[in-house]
């Protein structure tokens, strides 16, 4: 039996735009979007409009004071600018909301029933967005939104999370690091921005910090020899993915030189885990991936591999 798959999105992942050259563009969204509808992927998909995330849950991994000043920030024109790499504009906020919103709606409807999977696309990303700030490209933390919204809501205590987008998700890291209910694996780029995760901050973290020009065989090496047996004596009840495809051999944001058979090849394995201890639960989020050809190449290998 197939798995049931949901698909979540927003109109203002849209419009959410931080400098025309920016490179986490609203093309991206556009373009992802356009890539799954003209597929046959979401034939058989629930297809969402995400929730803008309540003040609550972004403040389970969010200062209180950071989400009400930020969120006070959102200007009516023009932008704001919140650090180097991030700003806002008008729609910035709702998307930011509904790109945590999907966290917790993906959350709510995966745990409903077994085999049930998910895939967000939104943006901005969160996976560096930390307690008290924005960063890079990232203004709430959405994955982490989720997680701690699952933990809060349902009656499961070991959730993981792994990231396979180029950069460290520093933000994932600080909020759950010495929580023994997730365990976050890491690949990424070192050394690179955000210049974190090299040591592992705790025992619950598995950092695989890759070299400039790792390609295919390191990271299914390190996924083969790391990250696939250690997720296995975890056993995940909740599996979910930063699903980042910054690593493409063909983006020029990093060096990596992962292909798209690799991401198709590491999302199949998460799946058999998640099949094997989390009755095939999985919430995937759309991370970084900024060459528009290969993120969509990659997220339909993504997409395809979740429904298998
Ligand atoms: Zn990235």
């Amino acid at each position: 039996m197939k798995p049931a798959f949901a698909y979540l999105h927003h109109p203002a992942c849209g419009l959410h735009e931080m400098d025309r050259r920016h490179p986490e563009s609203p093309l991206r969204y556009a373009a992802v979007d356009k890539a799954l509808r003209d597929s046959t992927l979401l034939a058989a998909a629930n297809q969402m409009i995400a929730p803008l995330a309540s003040h609550e849950a972004l403040c389970r991994v969010h200062d209180d004071s950071y989400v009400t000043d930020i969120v006070a920030q959102s200007p009516e024109t023009g932008y704001v600018t919140l650090d180097p790499d991030t700003s806002l504009n008008p729609h910035s906020i709702e998307a930011a909301k509904a790109a945590a919103g999907s966290a917790v709606a993906a959350v709510d409807w995966v745990m409903q029933a077994p085999g049930r999977r998910s895939f967000s696309n939104v943006r901005p990303p969160g996976h560096h967005a930390v307690r008290e700030r924005a960063m890079g490209f990232c203004i709430f933390n959405s994955v982490g939104v989720g997680i701690a919204h699952a933990l809060a809501t349902y009656p499961i205590d070991r959730i993981a999370l792994v990231d396979f987008d180029v950069h460290h998700g520093n933000g994932s890291e600080e909020m759950f690091a010495g929580d023994p209910r997730v365990k976050f694996y890491s690949t990424f780029q070192h050394p690179y921005y955000p210049h974190s995760g090299v040591p592992s901050a705790a025992a619950n973290i598995v950092n695989v910090p890759l070299s400039w020009g790792a390609g295919s065989l390191a990271v299914r090496r390190a996924f083969n020899e790391i990250i696939l047996p250690d997720l296995l004596a975890f056993k995940p009840q909740l599996l979910f993915i930063s699903a980042g495809f910054d690593a493409h051999e063909r983006d020029q944001m990093a060096g990596l030189n992962f292909t798209t058979e690799d991401y198709a090849w590491m999302t199949a394995e998460l799946v058999k885990v998640a099949n094997l201890t989390a009755e095939g639960r999985v919430v995937s989020m759309l991370e970084g991936g900024y060459d528009i050809e290969s993120l969509c190449e990659s997220v339909l290998v993504h997409v395809a591999a979740l429904q298998a």
